[in-house]
């Protein structure tokens, strides 16, 4: 099939208020078609082919990444992240090829050791025009990536780019300057609560893994409690850690259903008929509904509170931010201590920013040896 046949089969199967591959405001820089890809499924295979896509296999999503093999990385999340978000898009009829590009590019501009690391370089670089992980994951696709002679970036379509700059969680408000007003499409909104399913049950359960979550504590939570009553009910007596798993397994399945059966009714209820009608609206249709909700935002407080606030989560944290810190320092107060490449880079974006991009770029492990060769090169392990 050409790319020709792959637009008429968007146009003949996808939801009216779907966006189309054939209706994209395009690429900042002018570029051939391909063959045999829409420009949405050309832009996913630029992402899954770039370094910074790559990288995230090792950094720390809320576990070290050094901690252990069974915990989620920013790349198993954003893998997560992809799959749900595919599931919501086809089952409203969105272009599940649009949402798969946005949900595999969305966490790019993270930092090593999650968001210790970004709160280190907000700091850092307050008086040097600030960080935000929306911000540096556009500033990564439109700038830092070097794969091809005719630009600078992956040359990604405008709506893959928007919705990177709109990405927002309960956790970050990105401004979203030099694009359109309002709420992302409809495809950036389903990876937005893609994202939420993501984390809230992967923490959970990396929680439960590392032994800081129990059964018992969790039973606080009424979204828990109905989760194992649910898979009670279907399997009877159960040892705690298939209980676990099947209670997660029944979250991930209550919230996709109900996401898609409350964005569908919004969807009719705002007369979204077309992409343009969903970008029009005071906020985002793709969403929770309203009894589930408080629900959720209940186990997001209760993960807020025991998880991340526990000791060791507390002390890693603490260590990590420290970490950023003493590189970056170290990198400008001495700028000849960086490699080639990034001198060169910093003269033309100044020295604060190109330090802020080599740090945030770097993986866990690419940080702890260069922490290494910067402060204890005699140490022998
Ligand atoms: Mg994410």
């Amino acid at each position: 099939m050409s790319r020709t046949d792959l637009e008429h089969r968007e146009s003949e199967t996808l939801a009216s208020y779907a966006m189309r591959s054939a209706e994209s405001a395009g690429r900042c820089h002018e570029e051939a078609q391909a063959v045999y890809r829409t420009c949405y499924q050309r832009d996913r295979d630029r992402i899954i082919h770039c370094k910074a896509f790559r990288r995230l296999e090792y950094k720390t999503q809320v576990f070290l990444n050094h901690e252990g093999d069974h915990y989620r990385t920013r790349l198993t999340h954003t893998i997560e992240v992809a799959q749900i978000s595919r599931t919501i898009s086809r089952a409203l009829g969105l272009n599940e090829d649009l949402t798969e590009a946005i949900a595999l590019v969305h966490d790019v501009g993270h930092t090593p050791f999650g968001h210790s690391g970004e709160d280190a370089l907000r700091e850092l670089m307050a008086d040097h025009g600030g960080f935000e992980h929306n911000r540096h994951g556009l500033r990564v696709v439109d700038l830092l990536e070097r794969q091809y002679p005719d630009f600078p970036g992956l040359n990604l379509t405008y709506e893959v780019r928007e919705s990177i700059a709109k990405h927002h969680t309960r956790w970050d408000e990105p401004s979203a300057e030099g694009f359109r007003d309002g709420p992302p499409l409809l495809e950036a909104q389903a990876v937005e609560v893609a994202d939420s399913i993501a984390y809230d049950n992967h923490d959970l359960q990396d929680g439960m893994e590392t032994g800081i979550l129990d059964c018992t504590q969790l039973r606080e939570v009424a979204l828990w409690r109905e989760a194992e009553r649910a898979a009670r009910e279907r399997y009877g007596d159960l040892p705690e850690s298939q209980l676990q798993k099947q209670a997660v397994r029944y979250l991930i399945d209550r919230f996709v259903t109900n996401v898609v059966e409350c964005s569908r009714a919004q969807i009719e209820g705002h007369h979204i008929a077309a992409w343009r009608d969903a970008i029009q609206q005071g906020t985002n249709v793709i969403r929770f509904g309203e009894e589930l909700e408080p629900a959720k935002t209940a186990l997001e407080d209760f993960l807020h509170d025991v998880l991340y606030r526990d000791f060791r989560v507390v002390r890693a944290t603490n260590a990590a931010r420290r970490f950023v810190q003493s590189i970056f320092e170290a990198y400008v107060d001495d700028p000849r201590q960086l490699p080639p490449q990034q001198q060169r880079w910093a003269e033309e974006a100044g020295l604060h920013r190109a330090v802020c991009d080599y740090v945030a770029g770097m993986t866990d492990r690419y940080a702890q040896d260069r922490y290494v060769q910067l402060f204890h090169p005699y140490q022998r392990f």
